[in-house]
């Protein structure tokens, strides 16, 4: 838990959301900003300020599986979604603490912007 970061308030529920799905480890909820018909944030309720500041690759796999769940709760299953890490400046991160976008409702471009 860092004490300025907005997600571990999230994370540990000083600040409310409405979660899409939850298990012991991460949280997902909507983006407040969103970038598509769907887009769910997934983040680890443990502070990890960017995604190589994670050692244990099996931390990133159950991210992964837990994005795939969020997808799964928001019916993207079928049609398909993104996953997207940003990484520090040049990854457009602006929230330091990790968090995976999933993206889907409409055709993603490729390659972004
Ligand atoms: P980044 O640019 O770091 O990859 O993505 C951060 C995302 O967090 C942005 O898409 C932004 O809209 C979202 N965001 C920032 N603050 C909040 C918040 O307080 N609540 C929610 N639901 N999303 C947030
Ligand atoms: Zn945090």
């Amino acid at each position: 838990m860092s004490d300025d970061c907005i997600f571990c308030k999230i994370a540990t529920k000083q600040i409310p959301v409405d979660a899409v799905y939850e298990d012991d480890e991460f949280i997902a909820f909507h983006d407040l900003n969103r970038q598509a018909p769907v887009h769910v944030l997934v983040i680890p309720k443990a502070h990890f300020p960017t995604v190589m500041d994670v050692t244990d690759a099996s931390v990133l796999g159950r991210a992964m599986l837990a994005a795939n769940e969020a997808a799964r709760c928001m019916n993207l299953q079928d049609d398909g979604f993104r996953i997207v890490v940003n990484c520090r400046d040049d990854g457009g991160q602006t929230v330091y603490h990790l968090h995976l976008h999933v993206l889907g409702g409409r055709f993603m471009q490729w390659p972004p912007g």
